[in-house]
């Protein structure tokens, strides 16, 4: 999520890369390596009142050599497109300069908070303050960067002028479900999240650098959230570059990666190909909840039997996740696309799910009584008892006598036994022994 953005400007020796240093403290910062830049540190994270924001020290961006206005004029702009606040420092010794004259001017055309910060304001703050409301900015915090004199109600007001909706969203965000929309080219995966977004129920926005190379959807639907992760497929065919392909694998792994639900799209005219199970696999891999979409559903010679024709297959095929829900769908005509919405939250909450120690034992002592554990030589598995460690996907530790012992059709057979009782429709369960002698 993008978080808001503060910008010092000034002109040079005011103390702009003090503030800088003091607002950022020990955090690492990212480094911009652009020719010209001659200080180490131009942008940083920093947090106030529980706020996250990022800081951008302009000075440190234009050259130091170049003539004094030219240079403070820019910074002014740069600050005006990329930041939320800006903190324009003075230098309470010096009084009002031209050239910091010539950045008010500057800085008036915008509609951006301005807050005037005289520094070196260690001797006598108040006195400092008066003249410099002359620059026509309402507020003014006079403040000392080293000695760190008033930068807290510098902060205050900082955070104060800060985006209130940014917060909303950043909330929500974080509330709502992760969704990656998966499967190979021309399933219909922009299809699908275009139909989505048409339907006038919704409100969307694109979240652009929640991560570097991703443009996310949220969705907000019937009070839920969603966000549609992009992933290779969702992007505009005409910005993938085929010589980028590899990389476009790569980002929808990182999709996958980040969401808690994937959406496997498969072409209903074609049945399932290799690089579909690919994926199913994949899915499972990183643990993440899972909805089979058949799609293309318009343009299937069908009769009443076909879909349940289709989704036997998919089970004989696809056997690693027979967890997952079917559903069929066009993502042309959005017939049968409302459906997905509570699947995903039904996957969602199991993928979620945690179940209490004692329930699991009744569970697994039921299974070892019907069916007794595998034994070698002699030697018969025992589990001791077990519990959930984790959710998201739901994972348990058996604490077992030897781990050589637990073969992988026993641990099966546990897991569907797991399943009968708890369902965890749509999730894989991951079950792990652990030796306790
Ligand atoms: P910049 O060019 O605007 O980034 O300014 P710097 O942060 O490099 O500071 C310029 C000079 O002013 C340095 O010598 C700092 O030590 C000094 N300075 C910065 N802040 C203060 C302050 O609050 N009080 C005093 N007395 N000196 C300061
Ligand atoms: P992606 O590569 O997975 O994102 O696939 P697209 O969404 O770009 O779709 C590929 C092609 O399939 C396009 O020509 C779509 O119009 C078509 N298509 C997608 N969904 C459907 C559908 O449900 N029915 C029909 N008939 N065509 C579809």
């Amino acid at each position: 999520m993008t978080k808001p953005v503060l910008a010092l400007v000034g002109r040079p020796n005011v103390g702009k890369s003090s503030l800088f240093n003091r607002l950022i403290g020990e955090r690492v910062s990212i480094v911009d390596d652009t020719p010209g830049v001659t200080r180490d540190r131009v942008y940083g994270e920093s947090e106030w009142s529980g706020r996250g924001f990022n800081v951008i020290d302009t000075g440190g961006i234009f050259d130091e050599n170049d003539n004094i206005l030219n240079q403070v004029v820019l910074q002014a702009q740069l600050a005006m497109e990329e930041a939320d606040v800006i903190v324009f420092v003075v230098d309470s010794r010096d009084g009002i300069t031209p050239a910091d004259e010539e950045v008010a001017l500057e800085l008036r055309k915008s509609n951006k908070a301005v807050i005037v910060a005289p520094n070196k304001s260690e001797d006598n703050p108040d006195l400092h303050a008066a003249e410099f409301y002359q620059l026509g900015f309402d507020k003014v915090i006079p403040i000392s960067a080293i000695h760190g004199a008033n930068t807290g109600d510098l902060l205050d007001e900082i955070v104060y002028h800060f985006p209130e909706l940014d917060t909303q969203v950043e909330d929500e965000y974080k509330d709502s479900i992760k969704v990656s929309v998966v499967g190979r080219p021309n399933v219909g995966k922009s299809s699908l999240v275009n139909n989505i977004l048409k339907q006038d129920r919704l409100i969307v926005s694109d979240m652009p650098g929640t991560t570097r190379d991703a443009i996310d959807t949220f969705v907000k639907r019937e009070e839920k959230s969603y966000v549609f992760i992009d992933t290779a497929g969702l992007r505009k065919k005409s910005r993938i570059d085929e010589k980028l392909e590899k990389y476009s694998v790569i980002r929808s792994i990182n999709g996958l990666e980040r969401s808690n639900v994937s959406l496997l799209l498969i072409d209903g005219t074609e049945g399932i190909s290799d690089q579909d199970k690919k994926i199913a696999w994949l899915t499972q891999e990183k643990g993440k909840a899972l909805i089979i979409v058949v799609n293309k559903w318009d343009i299937v010679d069908k009769d009443n039997k076909t879909a349940d024709k289709f989704k036997e297959k998919i089970r004989i095929e696809m056997p690693n996740v027979s967890y997952a829900p079917i559903v069929f769908i066009s993502a042309k005509t959005g017939r049968g696309v409302e459906k997905i919405f509570p699947e995903i939250e039904r996957v969602a909450a199991q993928h979620d799910k945690r179940i209490p120690t004692a329930d699991i034992n009744r569970v697994l002592e039921k299974a070892v009584n019907r069916t007794p554990p595998p034994s070698k030589k002699g030697k018969q598995l025992k589990i001791y008892y077990g519990t959930q460690v984790k959710s998201q996907p739901p994972t348990l530790v058996m604490f077992i006598n030897d781990s050589g012992l637990l073969k992988n059709s026993y641990k099966r057979y546990l897991q569907n036994q797991l399943r009968r009782v708890f369902g965890f429709e749509g999730t894989p369960i991951i079950l792990l022994g652990r030796e306790r002698k």
